[in-house]
């Protein structure tokens, strides 16, 4: 790549560079996040962080596996930290590498804060956040003006693994016409009933985006009160991302990727334009 005239910071030694890698697709890193990746003595990844995104890392540098692998227990997060701390203190470049962005439901920010209070010196560098990097893998604007001004992101468990008490179901199921669920799977169930429960309706269009932007992505397109069944009926495994609202419509006019596997592309997907035409 020819990179005349363009200036990145230079990675010192003894800092941390905390950086998002996007949902998979390796062509979606940033230009820091690639010069973060050709200049780490060390690469701290998530287990999110495909094989096509590290082997970008120079051949020199250590890979430290800090994520949930073959049903073990993850390291616990201040032993993460612990370890960014460790090795910068060290005089090591240290990238500690996420998928998405660092800070959408990534707890960049309690390792940041864990860099501060050590005074670590570190560089924040967003990624492509699936809820919407990998959305677009599907065909599936988050936003469209005829149908959304607002859009809400959401986490379908908290720490404890349950449906987060903290999230008002019936407000966001009155208030957003567009919900983008991320660790949605485990608790579909209970999720979709909460919204239909606050007044969506059952047959509102749902789709699951599992592994988006990897070779192995598939998509799902169901309803709010079919699509729990629908996902294990299908196999659909994670990481998996949940949509819901009529921006899911548009897939049938902008799915780009099924369109270079032959799928047909209809203008007008919403049916917008023979409305108009009815009066
Ligand atoms: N920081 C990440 C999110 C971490 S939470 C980001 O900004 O994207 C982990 C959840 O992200 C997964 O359970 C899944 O819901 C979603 N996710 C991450 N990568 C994904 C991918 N390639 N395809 C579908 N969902 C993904």
């Amino acid at each position: 790549m020819d990179r005349s005239g363009l200036e990145l910071p230079t990675f010192e030694a003894g800092w941390v560079w905390l950086a998002g890698a996007g949902p998979g697709d390796p062509g979606l890193l940033t230009l820091h996040a690639l010069h973060g990746l050709e200049h780490a003595d060390v690469v701290i990844y998530d287990a999110l962080v495909g094989e096509g995104v590290l082997n970008l890392a120079k051949s020199r540098a250590g890979l430290e596996f800090a994520g949930k692998r073959g049903g073990k227990p993850s390291p616990r997060q201040p032993d993460i930290s612990r370890r960014l701390i460790h090795l910068a203190r060290r005089g090591k470049r240290v990238l500690r590498l996420k998928g998405g962005d660092p800070f959408v439901f990534g707890r960049g920010g309690e390792e940041a804060l864990a860099l501060v209070a050590a005074r670590v010196p570190f560089r924040v560098i967003p990624g492509i956040s699936a809820g919407i990097g990998g959305l677009a893998y599907a065909g599936i604007p988050v936003t469209h003006r005829a149908i959304n001004s607002v859009v809400t992101f959401i986490t379908g468990h908290d720490a404890s693994g349950d449906v987060p008490g903290s999230v008002d179901w019936s407000a966001i199921a009155a208030g957003s016409p567009v919900l983008v669920i991320y660790m949605a799977m485990k608790h579909l169930g209970r999720i979709a009933a909460r919204l239909v429960d606050g007044g969506r309706r059952a047959d509102e269009p749902v789709a699951i985006v599992s592994r988006a932007s990897t070779a192995d992505q598939r998509v799902l397109e169901s309803t709010l009160g079919d699509c729990a069944a629908a996902a294990v009926a299908a196999g659909i495994v994670a990481p998996a991302l949940v949509v819901v609202g009529q921006v899911v419509r548009l897939r049938g006019g902008l799915d780009w990727l099924g369109a270079l596997t032959g799928r047909t592309l209809v203008a007008d997907p919403l049916g917008l334009r023979s409305r108009v035409e009815a009066g």
